[in-house]
């Protein structure tokens, strides 16, 4: 349904002549239904993926095509008309919601906008029917942002979302800013909704517990592209790659008859984005790099069946040996 084609995204660098390379040829597909959960540290390019998947930010080059339809090719009303089946649901709900907007004014404004209900009747029922969808009773819609909780704001966050009836979420962290309490109630809904209207989910977190609870398929994303993939077992459980099987590390590992990573965490810092690393963008870092991965790009290449990643050392087949 949604797939994406070697996306690669660069920023320049003010009063010079580098770049950001912040995305750097990402590929990924998404089934109807599915949800991808995509997984990587701070800086890893996961929300400028987001970003240029709905495109509020533009590829330097690459493909986003949904349904058959090349969003990147487009602009103007047909890029807005496409729009409404791929909607995006932000962090921090507070700072996209309108401090002055009540809810029922934030939600008709969206309704209005897209021209959804023939009249403003026809609208305020609409708010009505979203807020009961994500749990918030009628009178929601008079509240202001400051009124209501975190879990509440990202309640209105996803309705908001859903008030075009899209066919795609993209959850960009969407519950990282909230109490660990409300985390949970706020994760039931998403698991609710997607069965509820046939969703399929983009769901972007650092946090591998959250991607693990939630995600059919995962991809790991590293310096600006996907370093493996694979079924969340697999990747996750199994993983291929030293820096999956690191980020896993963080994690405990319910079943203690699960291989245990050699490495507990990722050690160091990402790479500079305006300087890339030579050959393996991860090997500053990783505690089996050998000299082959100083000088090539190892690219993503399935080891396992469904199971890909980007290593010279997995491919080579000696990594199940360290882990
Ligand atoms: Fe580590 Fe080399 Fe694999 Fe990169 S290619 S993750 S440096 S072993």
């Amino acid at each position: 349904m949604l797939e994406a084609t070697d996306l690669v995204k660069r920023f320049p660098v003010r009063d010079s002549d580098a770049v950001v390379h912040a995305l750097n040829g990402v590929s990924l597909t998404l089934d109807a239904g599915e949800t991808l959960g995509i997984v990587g540290e701070s800086g890893c390019g996961k929300s400028t993926l987001a970003k240029v998947l709905v495109r509020l930010e533009d590829p330097t080059s690459g493909r986003v095509v949904l349904d058959g339809v090349d969003l990147t090719a487009l602009r103007g009303r047909k890029l807005r008309e496409q729009r409404r089946r791929i909607q995006m649901v932000f962090q921090d709900p507070y700072s996209s919601l309108d401090p002055r907007q009540s809810v029922g004014g934030a939600l008709e404004e969206v309704l209005a906008v897209h021209r959804i209900g023939a009249t403003a009747r026809d609208r305020t029922r609409r708010v009505g029917e979203l807020l009961d969808l994500v749990g918030l009773s009628q009178a929601f819609a008079q509240r202001l942002p400051h009124e209501m909780s975190g879990g509440q704001r990202q309640r209105v966050g996803i309705a908001r979302a859903l008030a075009v009836a899209p066919r795609v979420l993209l959850l960009d962290e969407p519950v990282s800013a909230l109490d660990v309490s409300v985390r949970a109630e706020v994760m039931n809904l998403l698991v609710h909704l997607r069965a509820e209207l046939q969703l399929a989910y983009v769901f972007i977190s650092h946090d591998v517990a959250m991607v693990r609870q939630i995600s059919d398929r995962v991809a790991v994303m590293y310096f600006g592209r996907v370093v493996e993939d694979g079924g969340w077992k697999d990747v996750l459980d199994h993983p291929l790659h030293p820096y999956t099987a690191g980020l896993r590390g963080a994690v405990p590992v319910p079943d203690p008859t699960l291989a245990q990573p050699l490495a507990a965490t990722v050690v160091g810092e990402v790479p500079n984005p305006v300087s890339p690393p030579s050959g393996c963008p991860f090997h500053p870092r990783c505690p089996v790099a050998e000299d082959v991965c100083r000088a090539d790009l190892p690219l993503l290449g399935e080891i396992r069946p469904g199971h890909r990643a980007a290593c010279h050392v997995a491919a080579a087949a000696s990594l199940p040996a360290i882990l």
